[in-house]
């Protein structure tokens, strides 16, 4: 096996070793902060009092709303002079949150970025194009220091502007590229409707993430663009990008131990699942210096897969993100995740990039409408085969969401796109009493 940095290939005892004594650290850091001093002192801790990875139960757990209520400098580590960068989530659901780092902290991150790349398949000698809006949000710089440290010829093209794009793709024969999921299949579909195909676009390795979308979602890319597509999962509060990615067996990213301590916990209870079970994501940093944070509620919804990969790697692998656990609707008392809905339209062939779910309400009764693109090829066809067609589809959502969702076919390309994180849900109901 090849790797880029030696923390790769750590034992468990050691993954272990290094826990323990960055542990120790990173609390006795975090209590530098206003927000940790008073939350440690209020539960009775004293930082010295860490020596053991059995200590993280004795510290607070951490949720977006401390950050908020202590935004914008009440999680700050470290004097204002040692910073040297802030990010903010993209505020998909609700106010920003800010996270500080210091040049230090930001070589770390491009170090972790690196690795992730590299262990996708990367090397010196691709050319990378980064689609993702460079800004506050954590994929378009985040991404680009870590391909500038692997070493390739790194193109900051941002977001939108598809034509252009493109053009990069060919003109630079760029051989990777980070896009994220749904915005990677819309390029497809503009490619293809120029009567071209993406196939023939030159990039190899795509990484995908940032938003959560369905092993079909993956497949559907790979084959549309004819490439290898690697999911990346980060969140802007443990740096953004790098913290868990899949090596070239894609299955399941290896989340770094080295360098963040992940539990995975019930979301009511907060208390440790059960081996292998589903629940909250919930992780301590443990490298960085301007802004710790112990514990961190991620609302990411995940479990540990089972067992060693292949690779040889013996960082812990988590499954792809399901949903996030403000994500979940529930229609007719019945629990439902996009992701639930976005596996079984994607696996249809006559069924576009693009899709939409529509939450109504009709008197007192909630009810759910999926939009969903068809290729232009059926669509074109008579009301029989469309009818057909959607009835399909009805009892394939009806089988696996044991509801039955209202289906309405559209046109390709009708539905709203996104240049960042596809918003996909869109919630008609209001309140009545
Ligand atoms: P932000 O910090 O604003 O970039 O948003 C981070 C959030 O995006 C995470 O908490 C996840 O909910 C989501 N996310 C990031 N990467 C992935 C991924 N690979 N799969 C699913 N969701 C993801
Ligand atoms: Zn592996």
């Amino acid at each position: 096996m090849e790797i880029f940095h030696p923390a790769e290939i750590l034992s468990r005892d050691e993954i272990a070793a290094v826990q323990t004594r960055r542990l120790a650290r990173v609390v006795k850091r975090a209590a530098r902060s206003p927000f940790y001093k008073a939350k440690l002192d209020e539960m009775g801790v004293d930082p010295e009092s860490i020596t053991s990875l059995d200590d993280l139960t004795r510290l607070p757990l951490t949720t977006k709303d401390d950050l908020r209520a202590s935004y914008p400098f009440g999680m700050l580590a470290d004097e204002h002079r040692e910073l040297v960068r802030l990010h903010a989530s993209s505020g998909t659901t609700g106010a920003p949150t800010v996270v500080y780092h210091t040049e230090k902290d930001l070589r770390t991150w491009a170090d972790l970025m690196a690795r992730c790349m590299h262990m996708a398949g990367m090397r010196k000698e691709d050319v990378f194009q980064n689609i993702a809006g460079y800004g506050l949000f954590t994929g378009g710089l985040g991404i680009h220091y870590g391909a500038e440290r692997l070493g390739c010829l790194t193109i900051p093209a941002g977001a939108g502007n598809t034509a252009r794009q493109i053009k990069l793709l060919r003109d630079f024969n760029v051989s990777a590229v980070h896009i994220i999921p749904s915005y990677a299949l819309y390029l497809a579909g503009v490619v293809a409707e120029q009567g071209l195909d993406p196939r023939d676009l030159p990039p190899r390795i795509a990484l995908i993430g940032a938003e959560p979308h369905s092993e079909e979602a993956r497949r559907r890319i790979e084959e549309m663009l004819g490439l290898k597509a690697y999911n990346s999962y980060g969140l802007s509060e443990m740096n953004g990008p790098g913290v868990a990615f899949e090596c070239e067996h894609q299955n399941g990213m290896h989340l770094w131990e080295d360098s963040y301590i992940a539990e995975i916990l019930d979301p009511q209870t907060q208390e440790p699942v059960a081996e292998g079970e589903v629940g909250e994501l919930v992780m301590t940093t443990l490298t960085r210096e301007a802004m710790p944070l112990l514990r961190y509620r991620t609302r990411d919804l995940t479990r540990f897969l089972p067992g060693e990969c292949a690779c040889g790697r013996l960082h812990r692998r988590i499954d792809r993100i399901t949903g996030r656990a403000d994500d979940m609707l529930i229609i007719k008392g019945v629990n439902i995740y996009p992701m639930q809905i976005e596996k079984i339209l994607l696996a249809v062939p006559e069924v576009a990039q693009n899709y939409q779910i529509v939450l109504e309400r009709e008197g007192y009764i909630d009810q759910i409408k999926v939009r969903v693109e068809i290729k232009e090829e059926f669509f074109i066809e008579d009301m029989r085969v469309l009818g057909g067609i959607q009835k399909r589809i009805a009892g394939l959502l009806r089988n696996e969401l044991l509801v039955t969702p209202r289906v309405e076919l559209v046109e390709a390309k009708s539905l709203p796109t996104s240049e960042g994180k596809a918003s996909r849900v869109v919630d008609l109901r209001e309140t009545k009493d």
